[in-house]
């Protein structure tokens, strides 16, 4: 199968006082049509600044340094003007961190349905009936939601409609960055079930960013592990969870709370990420990794084939215990 988004190399800078901070370092990823695609890793490892690269859409003073994203072929980061906008919205849309509150809180939900689509110069007519359907596809009752101000909802219930929104124009590809962050537990799973319920309604490919393993579990298809600007591993989910080669990635599961286990089950991953001005020599996980030699030091790993569709950035992967 052809992928929808393909991205290569990608390098994403921020020129700051004291020197360039490499936010994202080239990295490479492939997301299918249709399935969920999640990005893993600690804040700051990178993954919002990458979203926002895929929508060419890097703030200043950050600018994309290298590398391509090209969306069904065509390459975005030399789409401009028209172009641009047309892709966003209509071919991707994304739903940021704490998406409960962008809705602005003096317009109607309604309002915010018909500005978006009038914006983009669709006919009134049939936005309401398509907001309505959008709504109850997100659990909500049209009725009920449609005329209420952000301020009469909930946060579980904002985040429906910010979801329903970014599906107005029937994107191919929508980024969700953190989608359940903030929400209480019962919440976050509702609203991970009315993800992949959309999934296979609307047959849309998704791109969910998130620190949380457990999110990971309940709807990627595969997963993308982020850490200091690279993917350091990637593969199908089964493959994340029970045949990982990444120490990071197996850092990562151990430091996940579980419900069955008892606190010290848990294990935090030693040390914090390096500073991206001035990263280590080498492998950029060498400080914190047990697993570290010589080799780690003098050589950094790329991203390389270990098995059908799983790619590792280790020296050492080989010898990575579960
Ligand atoms: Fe650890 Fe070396 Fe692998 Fe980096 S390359 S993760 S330092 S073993």
């Amino acid at each position: 199968m052809k992928p929808l988004l393909s991205v290569r190399d990608l390098v994403v800078e921020f020129e700051l006082d004291r020197g360039i901070l490499r936010a994202v370092n080239r990295a490479s990823l492939d997301v299918y049509p249709g399935e969920i695609f999640a990005i893993v890793g600690e804040s700051g490892s990178g993954k919002s600044t990458l979203a926002f690269a895929l929508l060419n859409l890097v703030p200043p003073p950050g600018r994309i340094a290298g590398g391509s994203v090209l969306f069904d072929g065509t390459d975005v980061l030399k789409m401009n003007g028209d172009a641009l906008r047309q892709y966003r919205w209509r071919e991707v849309a994304m739903v940021f961190q704490a998406a409960q509150n962008v809705l602005n809180p003096v317009m109607r939900v309604v309002d915010h349905f018909v500005d978006t689509a009038a914006d983009h110069g669709e006919p009134h007519g049939e936005v309401l009936a398509w907001a309505e359907e959008l709504l109850r596809m997100v659990r909500l009752e049209p009725q009920q939601v449609l005329h209420a101000y952000p301020h009469e909802l909930s946060g579980g219930m904002r985040q429906r409609v910010v979801i329903a929104l970014s599906l107005l124009l029937k994107p191919r590809l929508v980024i969700l960055d953190e989608p359940t962050t903030a929400l209480d537990v019962v919440t976050q799973a509702y609203i991970l079930d009315i993800l992949n319920d959309i999934r296979r309604r609307l047959n849309v490919t998704m791109v969910l960013l998130t620190h949380d393993m457990s999110v990971v579990a309940k709807v990627a298809d595969r997963v993308g592990v982020m850490y200091a600007g690279r993917l350091v591993e990637v593969g199908d989910v089964e493959t994340m969870f029970y045949r990982r080669r990444h120490p990071y990635t197996v850092g990562l599961i151990q430091a996940a709370p579980s419900l069955i286990g008892d606190l010290e089950s848990k294990k935090p991953i030693p040390g914090s990420p390096p500073d991206l001005i001035q990263p280590p020599p080498g492998c950029p996980f060498r400080p914190r990794c047990t697993y570290a030699t010589a080799r780690c030091e003098a050589d950094d790993p790329g991203l390389a084939a270990v098995g059908d569709g799983h790619l590792v950035a280790c020296h050492h992967w080989e010898q990575v215990h579960l």
